[in-house]
């Protein structure tokens, strides 16, 4: 990516065409509407080792299995669904166009975040000499999930003859986007139809071999000369699973003749249609030409860009990256998935990585959406509710009671973990054991608390918010096992948010003994379960107590647990990530940052050496250290206190130095927390990692990832650090509460808008003022918390306040 003189903060200019870049360009330039997405493949290309066009339909899975190590391995992939795009040309005798083929002597892609249009042009010499110019953009629309478009303009300019142009629908595709897959199965779709449409149509069914998901679309191709249509020949070609059509027409030299392709989508599960085939049919013949299809593209993206942009002033870079996480969480969760049951890919719609599926990283996604479209995080919470059943069926089936959650999720919550992966440094299948990351359901729990302080929906939180967080509180108690000897409960056998540990050096039993993490956060879990039967009414309370058999003793017993948890600590003062965290060896940091420069992923250097990273003080990412994210500090330090260990200032600190120290961020989303937690004690610091982290994805600091996907939790987390960590927002108690500590790189200035309780307020600071509006809402007068006094402000009224 090029910061262009002219470039401005709404445009990513991808200069040149480098194949090693190819990939990622096409993470980074995937289209999508939350219904479905497409990556920024070029039109022209196939999957090969430079290009991967892959098209994700939100909730888009289908499970194989396949044989590895003699051992029968099932896996729920995130299907590569039909590529719409294939659009190349070639004039008479010539190859078809393909950067390899053909001379380049320009090559650029736009990517416009502000109008979500993808355009690229060119100017290509063919081995006859003939000179053409194109220019292409592209869509998917966020005004109608299931269209989509690409308009060609073609000029041949040192030519005139016969031009040829293959539009296509492609339903060969694979499963071939993540190169650590390629052993397993990956032939998801069955070719289910092929027909032409119409004068001008192509059409394509297929149908998912196992979760029977069908998926339809249907093309339009048209040639305009100046608006009018270019007389041409048109010839259908089809083979299972693939239909073409190939237009032939002439063009003169200097005179631009113009493609449109348009694209409807339809699958079965769509609600309001009988068959997804006919209707994507039928809604081909209903669309219009491209450049109205654009316009309500447009009109739709300014609106959403009304409500979720945040702007900071005077930094173009930071703000392009700001918006381009933005860009692409909207891209993945939209109005268009409000009616769908999925939650949010950790790797988006983007790509193959992790299979599509859905970890806690909602933690760190929930709060850029809440305090915008409350309605989407209840309706991506819900689709953890329709999977509670199997939920309390995987805690009951682990022996345990309520809800466990799984920490990779899919179609039907089932636990979508791999049992065992490939390293690829070391070339061997490994044990899988992140399942054991229990604190998933935790994060469920502390998401539906923190989206009903923000909203107060009680109708939610009667009908599912209650009854999840009552479950996940009964599977955490169930956790626990008491110490008689110690006078306290544990948690045995478990990992903790830092994957690299997975089990005691040199022993076969996988878990951990104590991670401080879960044992804090389930206490924090029980007193929110024990709140939100006193915040129900007494009768639905109770109502709700008997259908889930929650006795008084179980009640009694969680109010145990939260004053005897059991914690360890080092004798230094330091927290024990867990038992026994201290007795590890130290690791050589700067050894192995000599001798590999990336150690993102210091298990996979450590197993193919022969060693194992469970011998060491090496962190992935913060884990102890989640705490003080999640919580602030002072109700951290209360959790502490009362289970008796007392936690000052002076021990936070030490924590942090201790275990900053000792962490690799080998997983982007450390860089998030820890720049959250270094925010006011060393803003430098945390101004850094907030660039790296904004970095991470757009510069592929790990090298290869982003390839494969986005990270939406990471892309989240740095719009977050905006609004609640830089700018201190916090919604409780009626009061929405500001506390900047701005860093000096945003001292010119940060504005968004938000919404608290159905009221609209913009927000604009400084690092000497704070501008508060209070632009519309159901209440005439709102309660807005500076530095803690609180303000009472009339609906229409604009205030300042000095810092
Ligand atoms: C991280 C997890 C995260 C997952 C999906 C892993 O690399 O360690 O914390 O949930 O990626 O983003």
């Amino acid at each position: 990516m090029t910061d262009r003189p002219g470039t401005t903060d709404w445009v990513v200019h991808f200069s040149g065409f480098d194949p090693e870049q190819e990939r990622l360009r096409e993470t980074l330039c995937t289209l999508g509407n939350g219904y479905f997405a497409t990556r920024g493949a070029a039109e022209e290309a196939q999957a090969d080792a430079t290009h991967y066009p892959g098209t994700y339909l939100a909730g888009g899975y289908n499970r194989l299995k396949t044989e590895i190590d003699g051992r029968s391995i099932e896996s729920e992939d995130f299907v590569n669904m039909p590529n719409w795009l294939c659009l190349s040309f070639r004039p008479q005798d010539g190859e078809w166009f393909s950067p390899a083929s053909y001379e380049l002597l320009s090559y650029e892609r736009q990517l416009n975040l502000q109008h979500a249009v993808l355009t690229r042009t060119f100017r290509v010499r063919d081995h006859q000499g003939r000179e053409t110019t194109m220019s292409s953009r592209r869509l998917v629309s966020m005004a109608d999930r299931h269209l989509a478009g690409i308009e060609m303009t073609l000029t041949a300019q040192n030519w005139s003859g016969p031009i040829q142009i293959r539009t296509a629908l492609d339903g060969r595709t694979v499963n071939a986007g993540v190169k650590r897959y390629q052993q397993l199965n990956s032939q998801h779709l069955t070719p289910q139809e092929t027909a032409a449409v119409g004068e001008d149509g192509i059409a394509l069914l297929v149908k998912t071999n196992q979760s029977q998901l069908c998926v339809a679309q249907a093309a339009r191709t048209q040639v305009f000369q100046n608006k009018k249509p270019v007389p041409l020949g048109r010839q259908t070609r089809e083979e299972p699973g693939y239909i073409a059509q190939e237009l032939t027409f002439e063009v003169k030299s200097g005179q631009a003749v113009t493609i449109e392709k348009v694209v409807t989508l339809y699958t079965s599960r769509d609600q309001a249609t009988a068959e997804c085939s006919a209707a994507a049919k039928h809604a081909l013949g209903r669309t219009s030409r491209f450049s109205a299809l654009r316009d309500r593209h447009t009109r739709a993206w300014l609106e959403l860009w009304k409500t979720y942009d945040i702007v900071v002033e005077g930094r173009p870079r930071i703000q392009l990256l700001l918006r381009l996480h933005a860009f692409h969480l909207l891209q993945t969760v939209s109005s268009h998935t409000l009616d769908l049951d999925v939650s949010i890919p950790a790797r988006g719609l983007h790509g193959e990585a992790y299979r599509g599926h859905i970890f806690w990283d909602e933690l760190f996604i929930f709060p850029f959406f809440t305090p915008r479209t409350p309605a989407l995080t209840r309706s991506l919470l819900l689709y953890r509710y329709r999977r509670l059943p199997q939920a309390r069926r995987a805690a009951h089936q682990a022996g345990f009671q309520g809800a466990m959650y799984p920490w990779q999720s899919g179609s039907d919550g089932r636990e979508e973990s791999q049992v065992v992966h490939l390293n690829p440094s070391s070339g061997r299948w490994i044990p899988d054991h992140s399942s054991l990351q229990r604190h998933v359901s935790i994060a469920i729990a502390y998401n539906i608390w923190q989206y009903y302080q923000a909203t107060g929906d009680q109708e939610f939180l009667t009908n599912y918010g209650a009854e999840m967080l009552l479950e996940i509180a009964r599977f955490c108690a169930s956790l626990t096992t008491y110490n008689q000897d110690l006078g306290r409960y544990e948690i045995l056998g478990v990992m903790g948010p830092d994957e690299y540990h997975e089990q005691y050096p040199d022993t076969a039993q996988p878990g951990l003994n104590n991670n401080a993490y879960t044992n804090i956060m389930t206490v924090w879990t029980l007193q929110r379960a024990l709140d939100v039967l006193d915040l129900l009414p007494p009768d639905e309370a109770k109502a709700l107590q008997a259908q889930l058999d929650i006795t008084q003793d179980d009640c009694t017993r969680w109010k145990d647990i939260t004053r005897k948890m059991r914690v360890v600590f080092q004798a230094n003062g330091i927290i024990s990530q867990f038992e026994g965290f201290e007795t590890l060896r130290e690791f050589d940091w700067d050894g192995y940052q000599h001798k590999y420069r990336n150690i993102y992923r210091l298990d996979r250097i450590l197993e193919a050496e022969g060693d194992s990273v469970d011998h060491y003080q090496a962190a992935k990412q913060a884990d102890t250290l989640m705490l003080f994210y999640l919580l602030p500090v002072n109700e951290v330090a209360q959790l502490f206190q009362q289970l008796g260990y007392p936690l000052d200032q002076d021990t936070v600190q030490n924590n942090i130095n201790y275990y900053y120290r000792r962490t690799s961020h080998g997983s982007t989303l450390s860089r998030v927390v820890h720049a959250w937690i270094l925010a006011r004690r060393n803003p430098q610091l945390s101004w850094q990692l907030f660039v790296e982290a904004l970095e991470s994805d757009v510069s592929d600091i790990q090298a290869g990832t982003t390839a494969e996907g986005i990270h939406t939790g990471v892309m989240a987390g740095t719009l977050d650090l905006i609004q609640r960590c830089y700018m201190g927002m916090e919604m409780r108690d009626e009061v929405v509460w500001f506390d900047p500590c701005l860093p000096k790189a945003l001292s010119q200035g940060v504005s968004f808008r938000f919404q608290y309780r159905r009221c609209w307020f913009s927000i604009r600071a400084t690092r000497q003022t704070i501008h508060v509006t209070f632009d519309s809402g159901r209440q005439p007068t709102a309660k807005i918390g500076i530095c803690g006094r609180i303000h009472e402000v009339q609906q229409g009224e604009a205030r300042e306040f000095s810092l």
